[in-house]
Formats: C-alpha cells, structure tokens, sequence
C-alpha cells in the first residue's frame, strides 16, 4: 500500500463512507462522518502509508475514535483490501483567527490556548495526549533515572529496557512520562506502530470481546490484533489490572506475544508491584524483567519549573512569587500544582487583573480564617444569581432559569468541593450519571461560551467570599 496519491485517498474515504452509512446510525453518520477528509500531501500532518482523516469538529473526532474507529478500519480495510492504518485527527478549522476585541489580547491568547489544549486532547493519533512530549517534561532530580530511560526506550525501541515498567504515586508524571515515548518514537520511527492503553479500557474491551458467545471469537481475535498488531505498547495504570484474573491472563499472553517478536512494552502503575498481592508470579516476573524506574515528588524548585514552563507554554506572565506559592502550597501531586495553576491563571485573565499571591489566595479559597463551604452555600448562591430559590434548585422544575442555576450548582459542587457524582445526586435528587452529564456538559461549554465563563467565575467568587 505504497505511493497512495489524494485522489486515491479520496477516493478510498468516499467508499468507505458508503460502507459506514450503513453501520453508524444517521444521527452519528451526517454530523460527524460526513465533514471528515482525507489529509493532503502537503499538509503536515500526512502520514506516508496511512489513511490520516481529519475532521474540525472536535467532539465527534472523540465520539468517532472511542466508539467506531474499528467500524472504520474495517470499512478502509475493505475497500483496499489489505490494511491501511487510519487515523483520525481534529484539525481546528479557525485557530489563527484574530482576536475581534482587542482591549484585552492576554485574556484572548490564554483562553485560545486552553482551547487548543483542550482540542488538542482529544485528537488521538494513538490516543496520545499533545501535551505530553520529552520537550514538555521538566526534569528534576525525582525524575532523572525515570526520564533517561524513557528517552533510551525512545531511542531503540525493544532493545534497551523490556520492559520499562514506571511506578509512582498519582498525578506525578508516569503517564506524560509514557506518552512522551510514543511521541518520540512516531517521530522518529514513523513506520512503528503505537498503542496506548489504560488497563482499565484493556479490561473493559477484553470483557467486551467475550461477551457475546456467537461472536466472541472474531471479537477476540480483533482484540488481540489489536493490543498485538502493534510495534510498542504502553499500557498505563496496570494496578488496575491486579486480581482481576481474566485481564491478567491476557495481558501476560500480550507481553508474551510482544516480547518474543521484539517488540517494546512499556507498563506504568500508581502502586509498587511488591504491593500487587493478587496478581499471578509468573506476570509479576515479567513486570520486573526489565527495568523498573521509580518517579518520585518533585522538589521545590522543580516544581517551580513546572509552572514556569506551564506559563509560558500557555502565554501568561507569573510573577516568581506566585509561581512559588503553588508550589509551596501544592507539594505531592502535579496535576494538582497544574490545576492550581490553570484557575488562577485563567481567572486573572478574564477579570484582566494582576495575579498576586493574595489574589491566588482568594481564587484558590485559601485565604486564613476563609469560610467553609458546603452545597447548600453553593445552592443559595447560584439560585439568587439566577432569580430562583434553592427549593427550585432542588425540585424536578425545568424552566430555563432553573436548569441554568441547577447546571452550576451542581458543576460547582463538584469543582469546588471536590464529592463523588453519586454524593452530589444525593444533594441535587438526581441519579449519578444524569448528574455527571450535567457536569461534562457545562465543562464542555465553558471551553467555548465566554458568557458563561464569567458567570462560573462570578459565582465561585460569591460562593468563596
Ligand atoms: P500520573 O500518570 O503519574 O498520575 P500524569 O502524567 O497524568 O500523572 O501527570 C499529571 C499532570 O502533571 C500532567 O498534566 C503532566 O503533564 C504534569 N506533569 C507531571 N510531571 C511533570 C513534569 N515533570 N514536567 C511537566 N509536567 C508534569
Ligand atoms: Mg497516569
């Protein structure tokens, strides 16, 4: 499959689409299907040999390559008859707009970027997040032996460490640490295949695939291509996998698979295997095999260099003081010292004030003697903000104001406060997941709709005073 020109691809993607009009329902087909192209030669994300589809709408790049890039390999595979490798990309149509207000261009760059990211996120050339590259990886002493042999894996894939099996506690860089390797090697090795996992969506599909007894066997065999048709596998929060025998059967057979045909393998997991008590010794022997490298916390000033590096990726001056505040204030976790971060960032932006410490203070609801805040504070607020009562709030009511208050109260108790989706359901009356679905979906418009940006902003601020 050597040498495809446009047309081909075209041509290709048009047939396909003919096949997947009659596998993906309409309501999923017309929006989200239809707008994909194939990549040109000249644009730089072409991928010699692939089949690369992009598409501006970013939420149906997401929904299309969790739910239905098998049924889209397989229609590619049709057509030409053999396999081409897709990948589907969101390729944002309008990002090098200029700013149409032009009072505030900070405000404007910073959210721009965010967006990016968070678009950015979603493409999924191997479900591989953007962001987590070598380039982007701040390197503290916690992290020195991890990093350079990551970079070694990098470097000669299945013939260095194999495997590479990172360990850590949460949120301190084992998963950015893994993807920067997959990064790394699709840049320098474009012919090697990738895949990233967490074990827990390698479980979820191994159930899958054995569900239905009818068709288990073809859906095994598409699930072992898929996990063994690969040149490097990463395979994240393995902890996950522990006891759950089924799983752990397979992922021993995977790494068999892999290993014997040189192939890399890289296993990242938030616990030590000393503490993986239920999993069988003949896969702990295979996760120790290789080389074991440990991430620990960073240090002050590596986490210091975190948000500077943070800050300049994302186009925001913070002042030395700020920048050591968090990081004094956020010292064992750095999605947290992130987090942290992106609020009072992003908040100074929009209200266009200077970030100070005490200002952070405030953002973050960390100033001394600050309130405690519970839903039902969150529950007032939102409902005098949006003219109803907390009873409103509470009740079944749908009406447009409503809704609104009850969106944001809920978004806001869950940000804020930090409860489970089934504890706020609790509060709100509602089930888990309808409550879930409440808070993606706000979370999702705020990317987008400045109005309510502000008015979230406004009433964590009300909330926290
Ligand atoms: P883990 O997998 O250990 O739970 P992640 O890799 O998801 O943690 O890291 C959490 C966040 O912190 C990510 O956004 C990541 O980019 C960032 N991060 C962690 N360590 C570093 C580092 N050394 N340099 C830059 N960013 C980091
Ligand atoms: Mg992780």
């Amino acid at each position: 499959m050597t040498g495809l020109s446009y047309e081909n691809y075209e041509k290709i993607w048009e047939e396909a689409k003919g096949i997947l009009k009659e596998k993906i329902p309409n309501s999923t087909f017309e929006p989200w299907v239809l707008p994909i192209t194939p990549a040109k030669e000249n644009e730089e994300y072409f991928k010699k040999d692939h089949l690369v589809l992009k598409s501006d709408q970013s939420f149906g790049v997401s929904f299309l390559n969790q739910k239905y890039l098998s049924e889209i390999q397989s229609a590619i595979n049709l057509v030409c008859g053999e396999n081409l490798p897709v990948n589907l990309i969101f390729v944002p149509s309008n990002v090098k707009k200029a700013p149409k207000k032009k009072e505030k261009p900070s405000e404007h760059i910073v959210l721009m970027k965010e967006q990016i990211d968070n678009l950015k996120q979603m493409q999924s050339f191997c479900a591989l997040n953007l962001k987590y590259t070598f380039e982007n990886f701040v390197v503290g002493e916690n992290s020195l032996v991890a990093y350079n042999a990551a970079k070694q894996v990098s470097e000669a894939p299945g013939q260095k460490f194999n495997p590479l099996f990172i360990s850590g506690s949460v949120g301190i860089g084992k998963t950015h640490l893994m993807q920067a390797i997959g990064h790394s090697i699709l840049k320098n090795f474009p012919d090697l295949r990738v895949k990233y996992a967490k074990a827990e969506e390698f479980t979820n599909q191994l159930v899958e695939s054995c569900l239905n007894r009818q068709e288990s066997t073809q859906k095994m065999k598409k699930f072992r291509d898929k996990y063994r048709n690969v040149d490097v596998l990463l395979l994240d929060d393995i902890q996950f996998a522990e006891g759950k025998k089924r799983t752990e059967e397979e992922i021993f057979h995977t790494f068999d698979a892999l290993f014997h045909s040189g192939k890399q393998i890289v296993f990242a997991s938030d616990r030590p295997i000393s503490s993986f008590k239920n999993t069988p010794d003949r896969l702990k022997s295979r996760y120790e095999w290789g080389l074991m490298v440990d991430l620990l916390v960073p240090d002050f000033k590596t986490r210091v260099e975190i948000i500077e590096k943070h800050a300049v990726r994302s186009n925001f001056e913070i002042s030395k003081d700020v920048a050591e505040f968090l990081a004094q204030t956020f010292d064992n976790n750095v999605r947290e010292l992130e987090g942290a971060y992106n609020k009072v960032s992003a908040y100074a932006s929009i209200k266009g004030i200077e970030l100070t410490v005490d200002a952070a203070k405030e953002i973050l609801g960390l100033k001394d003697g600050s309130k405690k805040i519970t839903p039902d504070i969150i529950i007032e607020k939102c409902g005098e903000y949006f003219g109803v009562s907390s009873k409103d709030i509470l009740s079944t009511s749908r009406s447009k104001e409503v809704k609104n208050a009850r969106q944001t109260a809920i978004y806001l108790t869950r940000e804020i406060l930090d409860m489970s989706f089934p504890s706020i359901g609790e509060i709100f009356n509602k089930n888990h997941t309808t409550i879930l679905y409440s808070y993606e979906k706000l979370k999702k418009d705020l990317i987008t709709d400045r109005t309510l940006q502000t008015t979230v902003f406004e009433l964590e601020k009300l909330v926290r005073q």
